[in-house]
């Protein structure tokens, strides 16, 4: 317990000192009985801007960040135009700085329009001021290419993400390749399809030398093969995504099956009214596929030890004509900003997998590590993004309550434990539980 000084923008001081200077005419926050942490990061979203407003816009998007919590994002570069040129990566910054309401941190392609051919100009990239680069939902399939992409990277010192997925393994797969597949019909996206580039990846990081992180991590193989490599020291990191250790793939028979196959184990013996959904619900279609009960608690274990480090929401608005079409058509991914912190709590911290602290790494401290920010902290001196939260707080997401522009979740009427109470953006309020009419 202790007192926490923001000033100017930046944490003042922490502890006893921040008693002692606080004088009278310092605005008071009470957060008796919540947790106070820093800002959390959320290294994986999808802002869509530019190009793609109708899904959702600069404004929406940070909005839903704050009120998921998350005092700084990292926005992927597969937007149009793609994030390969420099002049793109300003626009979104200076757009940022406009009409966001937390921080705006851009991640830049690997190849030039995302195409997976030719490599972007990393270097001037870097000095636009990416902090990263993907090719976020697509992958680079040529060996070679990604082999340089990541020498460039090196030299340049600028981390590498990767969206693991074989183009010919997974083909038009649409779910989770295996018994509920074949029982829906729906044509299948292997595990392999994951694990073969990220094994690919480990042995081009053990070659380069330079860093790999590999986003979104869904199998089972994925987090052996992480686990086998980091224990020879190569340097690859891994992400997991809340959908993926909260659902598994029976969910797209319908919430009674899930229920009845899977959902006992991962929701407990809670009962009370639990959420429903139809079969082939086009909110539970996101890449990769949520996968087996196998899977999820291998996605789990990874976490609990270490090896996927960090926890990102993969958010990924689509407009509703968009899903509302059959499965098969329909787009991959979901939104999560606001549903993550409170899936992350019940997954891990309620479930006594993991501290508190340790859940709190992975959304502060261990993202801003990979990305070399001078975030996660609550250090004097550091910039006074915070994050308050109560992680027992129970409530209800809905679509109609959410920020976000587009209201693709499945989690919509689901009974959530854990919420953002403040969010603080360098030293400003931008979210208030009790009070929606505050600035957001
Ligand atoms: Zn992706």
């Amino acid at each position: 317990m202790a007192d926490l000084l923001l000033r100017e923008g930046k944490v003042a001081a922490i502890g006893e000192s921040a008693t002692v200077q606080s004088g009278r005419d310092v605005e008071r926050l009470d957060v008796s009985g919540l947790v106070v942490c820093p800002g959390l990061i959320d290294l994986h979203v999808h802002l869509r801007e530019p190009g793609q407003t109708g899904k959702e816009t600069m404004a929406t998007g940070t909005a839903a960040a704050a009120r998921g919590g998350f005092t700084s994002l990292v926005c992927m570069p597969n937007t149009s135009p793609a994030v390969d040129n420099p002049s793109t990566v300003a626009l979104i910054r200076e757009k940022a700085e406009r009409e966001g309401v937390v921080n705006v941190f851009v991640a830049g392609a690997i190849t030039k329009n995302i195409a997976g051919e030719e490599l972007a100009p990393i270097g001037s990239l870097k000095n636009a001021g990416v902090v990263a680069i993907t090719d976020d939902g697509h992958c680079v399939q040529n060996n070679e290419l990604m082999r340089r992409a990541l020498e460039y990277a090196k030299m340049f010192d600028v981390p590498v993400m990767d969206h693991c997925q074989d183009y010919n393994l997974v083909s038009d797969g649409v779910m989770h390749e295996g018994y509920w597949s074949a029982f829906l019909g729906l044509k299948g996206w292997p595990a392999t399809g994951e694990e073969m580039i990220v094994a690919r990846n480990i042995l081009l990081a053990e070659l380069t030398g330079a860093h790999v992180h590999c986003q979104h991590l869904s199998t089972a193989g994925s987090v052996t093969l992480l686990r086998d490599a980091k224990k020879r020291g190569v340097p690859v990191s891994g992400e997991a995504c809340p959908h993926h250790f909260t659902l598994t793939d029976s969910a797209l028979a319908g919430s009674e099956i899930f229920w009845k196959a899977d959902g006992k184990a991962i929701a407990g013996n809670g009962g009370g009214a639990r959420p429903a959904w139809p079969s082939y619900d086009t909110n539970l279609k996101m890449n990769p596929p949520l996968r087996t009960a196998g899977d999820r608690e291998a996605i789990l274990a990874g976490l609990a030890d270490g090896t996927l480090e960090i926890i990102g929401s993969d958010h990924a608005p689509h407009a509703e004509y968009e899903k509302e079409v059959e499965f098969d058509y329909a787009p991959f991914g979901i939104t999560g900003l606001e549903t993550q912190l409170a899936l992350s709590l019940m997954q891990l911290v309620h479930s006594g997998l993991m501290s508190l602290p340790d859940l709190v790494n992975k959304f502060t401290a261990a993202p801003a590590r990979l990305l070399r920010l001078a975030k996660g902290t609550l250090k004097p001196g550091a910039d006074a993004d915070v994050t308050v939260l109560d992680p027992n707080r129970q409530w209800h997401f809905t679509q109609e309550d959410s920020a976000s522009k587009s209201r693709n979740t499945p989690f919509h009427n689901w009974p959530l434990k854990g919420r953002a109470i403040y969010t603080i953006v360098r030293g400003e309020l931008v979210w208030r539980e009790e009070n929606r009419q505050a600035r957001v």
